[in-house]
């Protein structure tokens, strides 16, 4: 039993119940996926440590590896559509990257010797449960899909092992890096509807894609459910509601044209959102890349505003 908030509370509680059993591991709850991704290093590695990370991955994980890297942590990153590096002391991949959507070769990633990490927010594990095939670790971005109203942050860590699990909350508690009960209660209402809600965003987001890829002022679309090998062999029921799309012409244009869709950052709400992404990462991605979050709207209503907005392109 908990006697101080630090160390748990009831709804916190309930929801690393519910979470656990989606994924089939033992759940911790943090303050956000980035607090969940900076206890993961801080308990397993130490200086020193390399952490082989996915090319295209979330830009604030790598931001916060690098962040970390003055306390001798390396990271190199790779192409997780084929094998890690050899020497790394943790893999970490995501199903799919966000904002480029590749998916990782998840049996080469679980047959390197090192602890693997799977960043699973986009695909959430209605759609793939990374423990099931060789992870010891899901995390996921709880703020978006999970939560999914865009009105919590949170994040979480989903065990393959007791042990581990023992030790991420011990240094949880010691640094403080929990989540708060009233966002923990949000999710447990949040987690209610995830089954439909990621149902409905995976059919309305393969539609959109559809529609996008064969639009003029569309240059290239980013969707696992396009025909990405990976994907289709790991993910079930479909491939969540995050893509990303290049237009043909300026994205700022495009992206201030919308009415449906909200032009804010952010995914997995129940209202679509879109930005163009070189606001963030003009580092990495092309300047004409859009990334679009699908929600609950009826999907014609979305085709209408996305036809309408491309033609600012
Ligand atoms: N992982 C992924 C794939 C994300 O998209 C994000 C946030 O956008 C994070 C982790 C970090 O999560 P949070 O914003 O909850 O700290």
């Amino acid at each position: 039993m908990a006697y101080y908030q630090r160390h748990g509370h009831p709804v916190g509680d309930e929801a690393e119940r519910l979470l656990g059993s989606l994924d089939g591991g033992r759940a911790l709850l943090f303050a956000s996926g980035a607090g969940a991704t900076t206890a993961l290093v801080l308990t397993f590695l130490a200086p020193g440590s390399t952490i082989a990370l996915a090319a295209g991955a979330y830009y604030g994980t790598g931001e916060t590896f690098r962040e970390l890297g003055r306390f001798g942590i390396e990271v190199v990153e790779f192409d997780q559509t084929g094998p890690p590096p050899d020497g790394v002391d943790l893999v970490w991949v995501e199903a799919p990257t966000n904002p480029f959507l590749t998916f990782p070769d998840l049996e080469a990633a679980a047959a390197h010797p090192a602890p693997l990490v799977v960043d699973a927010t986009a695909s959430t594990p209605i759609l793939l449960r990374p423990l099931e095939h060789g992870a010891d670790f899901v995390l996921h971005s709880a703020t978006k899909f999970l939560a999914g109203h865009s009105d919590a942050l949170l994040g979480t860590v989903v065990c393959a092992d007791e042990a581990a699990a023992e030790r991420l909350r011990e240094l949880r508690t010691r640094t403080g890096i929990v989540a708060a009960p009233d966002p923990a209660w949000l999710l447990v209402r949040g987690l209610r509807t995830l089954p439909l809600r990621v149902g409905r965003q995976s059919a309305s987001a393969l539609e959109l894609a559809r529609r996008l890829s064969e639009h003029s002022r569309v240059e290239r679309v980013r969707y696992p459910g396009l025909g990405d090998p990976l994907a289709a062999r790991w993910m079930e029921g479909g491939f969540g509601g995050l893509m990303s799309f290049d237009v043909a012409g300026d994205a700022r244009a495009v992206e201030e044209a919308t009415h449906v869709i909200t032009n804010a950052t952010s995914l997995g709400g129940v209202e679509s959102l879109l930005e163009s992404r070189a606001r963030w990462e003009g580092d990495r991605v092309p300047p004409n890349l859009i990334r679009l979050s699908v929600g609950l709207e009826d999907v014609d209503d979305l085709w209408d505003d996305l036809a309408q907005a491309l033609e600012h392109a």
